[in-house]
């Protein structure tokens, strides 16, 4: 059975200029919608407005009509456009639909959650701009949830994405977040749960006159059935299943028209496994090395078959460059006769360096075909991979390893500098060698397959134990997986171990506590990026599936890729020489990115596994108060070249970047990084926890009462001085700059402010 659902993105060496898109949010009161939007926008590349019919007066509430006015505005600016309002009908959404044309596309993101949860979000909410909440917010909510009408394909949305669970809204705000100003999104309907998919694919075929491969609609339940593969906001490119193997293939469909790829999925109860640990990994020494195919086809299945479940629901993807790759279709065929589960195992056409740009599929880890002396050069997928991860991984390549054996594999992290890290989101390279068959190349093997056929299967080996560390590393093995690798240790553990020892804790006892705290903090979903305005609350994500308790990285989504800069930093500071400002054997002080004022630090604690305030014990004191006095000095060298600065020392309760660190920020708050609702408030609100206080606490207490409600960040926006209310961000940041009454009692008291010494005694 041959089935194609094509969902290619438009490679990007076709565009020359971005189009802007509407996308307009569906849900009722409580959804997420506008959490959605302002999400994004923090992480966003691509310029984006949300328009709100709440505030689009000033502020204050406006019409419809002024909606359409200011979105038609921003589309001329090139920006794209959230409507963001609950367009639960069709009515509602008929006129916006109006402001898509051919440089435009209108995208609908429906916020399909259960009823009671925007419910009892709407009732508990405060500072809600429309102040729909408390008591009248259910009525409301429930109202308009009788009237709802899914939106469709016909209407003219050329891509729905339905997001019925946290996690699927996840997905989606990780898709929009990527999308950067050039980049296009797939057409199509996606995540919808009700069978209407085939209705829509026809209508898609009808309106698009899309040449859609015969068995492609007959076939998209099966899809479900047999892959029990919800749709993900992946981009997964055409689908083609052989039996029950699949393959994905990351160019466009000679059938379809460009830019009219199309794809329905159906969305089953599976957490999604967008984010599941995924190592793509091209054939070793089949190409230039030139190994018998058939044998090496065999290894690589063989190889596979052990490890796809020991490596829980973590994916291992087989990549050719090539459509005719004749080694992806053999091990497809095998792979399909020994039933390896087709989530967790698949082939994929693209280039390696591109797979989720370009083929939409998301790699944290991709495996290089190396050579002995791990130099980039040479050909294929070696120069390609070295050439796109820029010199960065050379020199964390260095940092590993001088040479590697056939056979042997060795993980290197990829420094967040790396355009691989920053586009591709691939935190690792595994470079792997294998064994050669070719005369014109050195260390021939001269056709001895019984010892190739072993250092195949080794370097295979070597290579799914360094993908196993590096999930291990992030704590995203369930202890059962754990228990299964590490009984299987392979002949290549030298190389392996010797690269882990830097980045995974080695002895028992630190390994043990990685993994409990990772089972804490699976709980809470790190979805987000490198921002506070992107952080997901525990509440906004859903919990750990409770029939999953076998918990591993995908189910338990653990930090996100762009979550890692610091800890990267944190424990290989000379790589990132460049940014840091101090560095010592406990800390790293380096300018934060995205300043929310005119001075702000971070400091960095350097010790692993701590990755944010509640993994931090009394065992934690000693380093609390170093970080606090180098945060203190640095404070005061600033004050010296700026007396009229007043600094505050503090942790964020639910940080959105790993490892521990304590934010030095000067209180003008005068940045235009400070955009949302949510920057602010997490400094000024409860959420932001003083140095000072956090210190006495933890040595009291042994530990540092966290504030991690989600309500706080949505607070409305008050003075952090005379605490008057302001309606939005431009109108705190006019009135914060003029505003010089003293700072509350609370803030006074106890050091928490820091000035410089002249202005001490005054009223700040
Ligand atoms: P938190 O919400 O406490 O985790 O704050 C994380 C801080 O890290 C935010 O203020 C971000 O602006 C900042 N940030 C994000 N990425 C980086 C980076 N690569 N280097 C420095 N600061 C960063």
């Amino acid at each position: 059975m041959e089935m194609e659902i094509d969902d290619t993105p438009k490679p990007k060496g076709e565009e020359t200029k971005g189009k802007p898109i509407v996308v307009i949010l569906v849900g009722a009161p409580g959804s997420g919608k506008s959490t959605f939007c302002e999400q994004v926008m923090a992480s966003s590349t691509r310029p984006w407005v949300r328009i709100c019919q709440d505030t689009i007066g000033n502020g204050k509430s406006g019409t419809k009509a002024q909606c359409l006015k200011s979105a038609a505005s921003a589309l001329n600016d090139g920006k794209s456009v959230f409507i963001d309002r609950c367009n639960l009908d069709r009515e509602q959404r008929a006129e916006f639909l109006k402001l898509g044309n051919p440089n435009v596309d209108v995208h609908a993101v429906v916020l399909d959650l259960p009823a009671k949860l925007c419910t009892s979000r709407s009732v508990k909410r405060t500072g809600h701009e429309g102040n729909l909440q408390g008591g009248k917010a259910a009525a409301v909510v429930n109202r308009m949830l009788q009237k709802k009408e899914f939106p469709k394909l016909s209407e003219g949305f050329t891509r729905i994405t339905f997001c019925q669970n946290e996690s699927d809204v996840q997905a989606a705000h990780n898709t929009y977040s990527a999308l950067g100003p050039l980049d296009t999104l797939p057409n199509g309907s996606f995540g919808q749960k009700n069978p209407d998919a085939k209705i829509q694919l026809g209508i898609m075929r009808f309106l698009k006159k899309v040449e859609v491969p015969a068995n492609t609609v007959s076939d998209a339940n099966s899809i479900q059935s047999s892959v029990s593969h919800k749709n993900t906001e992946e981009k997964q490119p055409s689908y083609k299943g052989h039996n029950n193997i699949s393959s994905f293939s990351g160019n466009a469909s000679k059938e379809l028209k460009e830019g009219e790829n199309l794809a329905v999925y159906s969305s089953g109860s599976h957490a999604s496994l967008n984010n599941a640990p995924t190592l793509a990994f091209p054939s070793i020494s089949t190409s230039d090395f030139q190994f018998n195919l058939e044998k090496a086809s065999d290894i690589i299945v063989e190889v596979v078959e052990e490890y796809v479940n020991k490596l829980g629901s973590a994916r291992l993807v087989l990549v050719d460059v090539s459509h005719k790759s004749k080694i992806l279709s053999l091990v497809k065929t095998k792979a399909a006769q020994k039933n390896i589960e087709l989530n967790k195992f698949f082939t994929f056409v693209g280039d390696i360096t591109k797979l989720y740009s370009v083929g939409g599929l998301r790699c944290n880890v991709i495996a290089n075909a190396a050579n002995w002396r791990l130099k980039p050069g040479g050909g294929g997928v070696n120069a390609a991979i070295f050439n796109a991860a820029g010199p960065a991984l050379e020199v964390a390549t260095k940092e590993q390893a001088k040479s590697l054996h056939p056979g042997k594999a060795v993980v290197v992290p990829l420094p967040s500098t790396s355009p691989l890290f920053s586009r591709e989101g691939v935190t690792h390279v595994i470079h792997v060698l294998g064994p050669n068959m070719n005369q014109h190349r050195p260390n021939c093997l001269n056709n001895d397959y019984i010892k190739g056929c072993q250092i195949l299967r080794e370097a295979y080996t070597s290579l799914f134990e360094g993908f196993a560390s590096t999930i291990k590393t992030q704590g995203k093995l369930a202890k059962v997986s754990n228990e299964n690798l590490d009984s299987n240790s392979s002949g290549a553990q030298e190389v392996i171990e010797g690269a882990n020892t830097k980045h995974s804790p080695n002895n028992d006892q630190k390994s043990k506590r990685e993994h409990e705290h990772e089972y804490d903090r699976s709980k809470k979903c790190k979805g987000s990026q490198d921002e506070i305005g992107a952080n997901i609350p525990e509440s906004k994500i859903g919990k750990v599936d409770k029939n999953n308790d076998k918990i591993d990285g995908s189910m338990a989504k653990a930090w996100g890729s762009w979550a890692q800069a610091l800890h990267k930093i944190a424990m290989h500071p000379q790589i990132h020489k460049d940014v840091a400002l101090e560095i010592s054997d406990d800390v790293v002080v380096l300018n934060d990115l995205y300043p929310k004022a005119r001075r702000h630090l971070l400091v960095l604690a350097r010790s692993e596994g701590l990755d944010r305030l509640a993994d931090v014990s009394k065992d934690h004191l000693q380093l609390l108060k170093t970080m606090h006095d180098v945060g203190l000095k640095w404070a005061e060298k600033f004050l010296q070249e700026d007396v009229s600065l007043i600094f505050r020392l503090g942790y964020h309760s639910v940080p959105s970047m790993r490892q521990l660190h304590l934010h030095v920020i000067s209180q003008d708050f005068d940045s235009k990084n400070l955009k949302h609702k949510k920057h602010w408030n997490s400094f000024n609100t409860a959420f932001f926890l003083d140095s000072v206080d956090v210190l006495e606490e933890v040595s009291c207490h042994g530990k540092a009462t966290l504030r991690d409600d989600e309500s706080l960040l949505s607070m409305e926006l008050r003075c952090h001085r005379c605490r008057s209310a302001q309606p939005n961000i431009p109108r705190l940041k006019s009135h914060i700059s003029n505003c010089r009454a003293p700072f509350p009692p609370s803030l006074l008291q106890n050091s928490r402010l820091v000035l410089a010494p002249c202005n001490a005694g005054i009223d700040p």
